[in-house]
């Protein structure tokens, strides 16, 4: 038996706030797509393809981590699931899920690829219906009674035999429109079954469900922010290199290391908001194997300190400060250097860059400054 899992990723996800999608996300320190991803490798899925919106890809990538296809989704749902089933190829056994589902467990993955080895075409967890129901007109005026014992909440993923969903997919009509992959799996005539569902598949809609399905996962975080300060000399040279980025200039910086104030106040940020210490305290400037060494080392090292200590870094913000070299024409590259080195979404990572208008040593031109605020999310 082979698995094959399409997560369907291509919403835009507004109605939870914020600019990023909410399945790019983070949820108790990880994105919200790599707790599927993750959950489905455990149950022993093989291929896992997503359907993404237009221009994720790279957002989608750093999200998923490592092994995911990704192919561009459609208008609609049902688009997206065809292009997804379209790259993702045959496969025994395939189960389609929303990123936006994600407390899933690998054990659900289990049952529901049990119920399809029973003899059934389709499957999916549903739950029952605690609440009772009534119909409404528009007004929200009462009209009636809805009987809910024979009612369920279907939840994802929804497990098929892999001819069988395919061929139900090539049957409907291209206009179709369906609420899910049951609905047309079984409008093909498939046998399908509802197991037990789990509450922690409940899907993320609002911002207030991000806290709510972290408590679930029984993952309880503080936010934490960190700061640091640093400041450089500048001295004899031709160039100077700040948050991971060489600009020419007619000094340098004079330091013990290669003296990246941008980097070294953000280190320090990260050690601030996991209560570590300082950049001296780790790399002592005594100790000859840090003379000239690369800044990128410290940062690596503090990222991974938070990795260590069940911390994710959620967002950094970089102020430089100095009359010259002109921050502005190189303040991109320094935001995309940071965030490919912490392995941030560029949203995340802010680079900013002030004057103190002559005034004080960055004034006079004698060194740079730089400062930093680092939030992570923490185990409470
Ligand atoms: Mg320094």
């Amino acid at each position: 038996m082979n698995l094959a899992a399409l997560i369907v990723a291509a919403g835009g996800g507004t109605r939870a706030g914020g600019s990023t999608p909410k399945q790019y996300r983070l949820l108790a320190g990880k994105p919200v797509l790599r707790w599927s991803v993750e959950a489905l490798r455990q149950a022993g899925v093989e291929r896992i393809a997503a359907a993404i919106g237009a221009r994720q890809t790279e957002i989608a990538r750093q999200a998923a981590g490592e092994g995911v296809a990704f192919v561009e989704g459609g208008p609609t749902r049902t688009a997206s699931v065809r292009a997804g089933l379209a790259a993702l190829g045959p496969a025994d056994i395939i189960l389609i899920h929303d990123a936006a589902r994600p407390g899933l467990a690998p054990g659900l993955v289990r049952s529901l690829v049990q119920t399809l080895e029973e003899g059934f075409g389709g499957a999916a967890p549903a739950l029952r219906l605690l609440d009772s129901l009534r119909r409404v007109d528009a007004g929200n005026r009462m009209i009636g009674e809805v009987e809910r014992e024979d009612l369920v909440r279907v939840q994802t993923p929804q497990a098929f035999r892999g001819e069988v969903i395919r061929a139900a997919y090539a049957a409907l009509p291209a206009d179709a429109a369906v609420s899910d992959d049951l609905a047309v799996a079984r409008a093909a005539g498939a046998a399908i079954k509802l197991i037990a569902g789990d509450v922690r598949l409940m899907k993320l809609t609002y911002e207030e469900d991000f806290a709510v399905l972290e408590r679930l996962m029984g993952d309880v975080r503080v936010t934490c922010v960190g700061s640091g300060f640093d400041a450089h000399r500048f001295g004899p040279g031709e160039q100077v290199k700040l948050c991971g980025v060489r600009i020419a200039h007619d000094k340098g910086l004079l330091g013990h290391s290669d003296a990246d104030a941008g980097w070294h106040a953000l280190v320090d940020a990260i050690l601030g908001a996991l209560g570590e210490g300082d950049i001296g305290a780790h790399f002592p400037p005594s100790d000859p194997q840090w003379k000239d060494a690369n800044s990128e080392t410290f940062l690596r090292y503090a990222a991974a300190l938070a990795a260590k200590a069940g911390a994710s870094i959620i967002h950094v913000d970089i102020t430089l400060i100095c009359e010259r070299p002109k921050i502005a024409p190189h303040r991109e590259a320094m935001r995309v250097r940071t965030a490919e080195v912490l392995g941030l979404p560029l949203t995340h990572v802010s680079v900013k860059a002030t004057t103190t208008e002559q005034m004080g040593f960055t004034g006079r031109g004698e060194g740079l400054a730089a400062q930093a605020t680092a939030t992570l999310s923490r185990p409470a």
